[in-house]
């Protein structure tokens, strides 16, 4: 009888001290959680540096000159500035390899697998940003630059090219590029401010020249990294997503006499129109497949200004152009892909060359690019042909 009120005492100190033990515990873990949303700085952020290309695919090539050895060699110096500011770095390659399943270097779906297999790494990893590093190539010697790109739908994305692309140009003040939206499909993630940073036109001899230098590519790498913490200081909360519109308007169409090729100008900034003279005894005969592959034949051959850049490789041939409600769909032979010298940005000019001398015909509308007959190949290897096109749709 006399143990049992000490016994029930006990037990009710137990479960007070229990309760008392778990609020603690909630509030602890609450403010520390707090903590770590306003804490600014880059301490215990997770960041993935992916070097672009790697193993079978080399990337953009110039005199010798590799893009996914340049690639690695700054996303190494970039890993060390971050490291070096607190974060916690995982490169998605610190090697030259590259994520192909094996077997399946080129065809239907292999790109989407190496690139998806590259995401993953941040997605496994709860990245707080990812950065994938790149460099150009262009045909155009005197094209310079670096570029730093967001994809069109991220808010998060643009914020944190911006901020990068500021320090860069501070690296080289005669930049006159801005952070950029584009298509890409390793930067088209949901949750993660992802960004590509070009590092430059190795087929620039002066940029090939200073990417080859040390000093300059630490300089290169200090920047991303400043603009990395500067993005986390402005932003410590996060960016609201509010999927940013990226104005962009078809062609206009055909007019009565003449309609126009597009082409890259020589800083690939643009695209250019060419005119070309219809056949005015020919051209209502033709049914609309019939149309594109015309026109398509044409944008082949080239541009006749010497001041305006080809944006297919003129030995490409056309293997077959059908049309259904609108969308045309083109199947090109493996010279676009094989013979492509350029970086993503040449890629991109490729593919809206190729939109907008199509969707200018009335009646076509969206466009779907097959490479040797395959759905879903890539170019160059940044810009996946897995859909449709319109002009509207970025690119
Ligand atoms: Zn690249």
């Amino acid at each position: 009888m006399l143990n049992r009120p000490i016994i029930v005492f006990i037990r009710k100190s137990w479960i007070l001290g229990a309760i008392i033990t778990l609020i603690i515990l909630v509030l602890g873990a609450g403010s520390l959680k707090l903590t770590s949303v306003f804490s600014s700085g880059l301490k215990d952020k997770v960041i993935v540096i992916d070097p672009g290309h790697g193993g079978a695919d080399p990337g953009a090539q110039n005199s010798g000159i590799k893009e996914k050895d340049v690639n690695l060699d700054i996303s190494l110096r970039l890993g060390k500035v971050l490291e070096s500011k607190g974060c916690k770095v995982i490169l998605t390659r610190e090697v030259d390899k590259d994520f192909f399943l094996p077997g399946f270097v080129k065809g239907r779906m292999a790109k989407r697998a190496e690139l998806d297999n590259r995401i993953n790494i941040a997605t496994e990893n709860n990245a707080d940003l990812f950065i994938s590093v790149h460099a150009n190539s262009f045909s155009k010697r005197n094209s310079y630059g670096m570029e730093t790109y967001y994809h069109l739908k991220s808010s998060s994305g643009k914020a944190l090219a911006e901020k990068i692309h500021e320090q860069l140009t501070q690296v080289q003040p005669d930049n006159k590029r801005k952070a950029k939206a584009g298509d890409y499909y390793i930067i088209n993630q949901e949750e993660i401010p992802a960004v590509i940073v070009e590092v430059g036109f190795i087929s620039n001899p002066k940029e090939r020249k200073l990417l080859l230098s040390e000093d300059y590519r630490n300089s290169v790498a200090n920047a991303i990294g400043t603009g990395v913490e500067q993005f986390f200081t402005a932003f410590p909360m996060g960016v609201r997503e509010s999927s940013p519109t990226v104005a962009q308007d078809g062609p206009p169409l055909i007019s009565d006499n003449t309609y126009k090729l597009y082409f890259a100008n020589d800083n690939l900034e643009n695209l250019v129109p060419e005119d070309r003279q219809i056949n005015p005894s020919v051209w209502p005969k033709l049914d609309l497949a019939q149309k594109a592959s015309l026109v398509m034949s044409e944008l082949i051959q080239g541009p006749l200004s010497s001041k305006l850049i080809p944006t297919i490789a003129p030995t490409t041939k056309i293997l077959s152009v059908t049309t259904q409600n609108g969308l045309v769909t083109i199947d090109f032979s493996k010279d676009i892909r094989d013979q492509f010298p350029g970086g993503a940005l040449e890629e991109s000019m490729t593919i809206r060359s190729i939109i907008w001398s199509m969707t200018q015909i009335p009646g076509i509308n969206s466009v779907r690019i097959l490479v040797n007959g395959e759905f879903g190949e890539s170019i160059g290897g940044h810009i996946l042909l897995d859909r449709t096109f319109s002009p509207q749709l970025g690119v």
